[in-house]
């Protein structure tokens, strides 16, 4: 765009409408760099000025597009007084004036961004709905195509002016700590904090913790010994995310299970969290993370490949011989029914998972140590103890015998 384009442009629109500095520099927003609207707003009105003040003293009749200028421009006004015409000062017709000193509005949120301890932020705005519609009129109608947003000049402007005020923080409007929100309509304010992600893996040693809920003999939760977490960063409540899960009664042993432990409404976003280490569960944080690394490690729970040793006791007494068997399961695609165990809407669902590899070890006549490497998913109980035949093929069903699995161990996840 050329600038005579510009200013011609210009001139159009403010002989319709009276526009302040700001909403006269934004229609060309995207013309130069590092200049805001209101400096280009008054560049171009006062070039506008010197052009129609020249024009007028060679006669030329101006006289309207000199009072259409004058509205919103002070040296226009007391040129064309000078010469014995009177104009009035007019209100902006898209803001009314409330770009002016939009900065102010950042007061309110102030004592509030004060009570957390944040790295960034981002600033979103209720802006009055006639403004908005006001601004749409004038872009469509000069088919402005240069111009930015009145939303996004002043989240830009209350950002920065919060910046002022705030040492060593950082606007970061993907995925901020906190985001400010103000009402232009009412001029309150009002702090979202969002949650604060650590990753980490966590290992089981007992057989009595369960992931989130307390039933039977468990005696504590992967979400009560992660409690500590919440309370480094000052939070209301924590959740844990895992990539799968175990039974209850499974430990997680080897490399341990992935997970993410989000830490709700906190009022400190720095913060470091120390392993956990007891007779339960180990906890070894590593790095803040994000909502999609959560979503990640949901998905990748359904692909990973997961070893697993099993205490099995049968109920007729076995040979190794007849273990051997077990190796027609190696490669095979299992169908699972929902396990009787556990409750569901739809109790019938159907789950089709990979067992890999099987290795076995006879103890004792009756009890035999299983190894079954598999496709996350699988439900290993019923694989092996066939679960009533809702599982097929089963470990049972090969050995024609009924099993009981005495224990359950996570050995890897791969
Ligand atoms: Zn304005």
């Amino acid at each position: 765009m050329a600038s005579v384009e510009i200013l011609d442009k210009a001139l159009e629109v403010i002989r319709e409408y009276p526009l302040c500095d700001s909403c006269l520099g934004r229609l060309f927003a995207q013309l130069g760099h590092g200049v805001e609207n209101a400096e280009r707003g008054i560049a171009i009105k006062t070039i506008l000025h010197m052009t129609l003040v020249n024009d007028y003293r060679k006669g030329k009749d101006v006289v309207r597009d000199l009072t259409a200028l004058a509205k919103v421009h002070k040296p226009t006004r007391r040129f064309l007084a000078s010469v014995g015409i009177k104009v009035e000062e007019e209100s902006c017709y898209i803001c009314g004036g409330l770009l002016t000193e939009v900065e102010k509005y950042a007061d309110a949120a102030l004592p509030l961004l004060s009570e957390v301890d944040f790295n960034s932020f981002a600033v979103g705005t209720t802006i009055p709905r006639e403004v908005l519609d006001r601004e749409s009129q004038v872009v469509k109608k000069f088919l402005i195509t240069t111009g930015e947003s009145i939303k996004h000049e002043i989240n830009r402007r209350i950002g920065k002016e919060l910046l002022r005020h705030l040492t060593g923080k950082r606007v970061d409007k993907l995925r901020p700590n906190v985001v400010v929100r103000i009402d232009l309509v009412t001029g309150k304010a009002s702090v979202e904090r969002n949650p604060v992600l650590i990753g980490g893996v966590y290992l089981k040693l007992s057989r009595r913790v369960s992931q989130a809920k307390k039933f039977g003999d468990v005696k504590t939760t992967l979400t009560e010994k992660l409690a500590y977490v919440k309370d480094v960063f000052g939070g209301g409540e924590h959740v844990v995310h895992v990539s799968g899960r175990e039974d209850s009664d499974a430990r997680m042993l080897g490399t341990g299970r992935q997970l993410v432990v989000e830490v709700k409404q906190p009022v400190k976003y720095r913060g470091s969290v120390p392993p956990l280490k007891d007779d339960d569960v180990i906890f070894i944080p590593s790095t803040f993370t994000t909502r999609e690394e959560v979503r990640r490690l949901k998905e990748k729970a359904k692909t990973d490949v997961k070893l697993y040793r099993a205490l099995v006791l049968s109920e007729r007494e076995l040979s190794a011989e007849e273990l051997n068997k077990l190796g027609e399961l190696s490669g095979k695609t299992v169908t699972q029914l929902t396990p009787r165990r556990i409750k569901r809407l739809s109790p019938r669902k159907k789950r089709v998972r990979m067992v890999y590899e099987l290795a076995w070890r006879l103890v004792s006549p009756h009890v035999f140590e299983l190894y079954v490497r598999c496709q996350g998913g699988l439900y290993v109980k019923e694989f092996i103890h066939g679960d009533g035949g809702r599982t097929k093929p089963s470990v049972s069903e090969i050995l024609n015998t009924y099993l009981e699995v005495l224990e359950l161990d996570v050995l890897a996840v791969e």
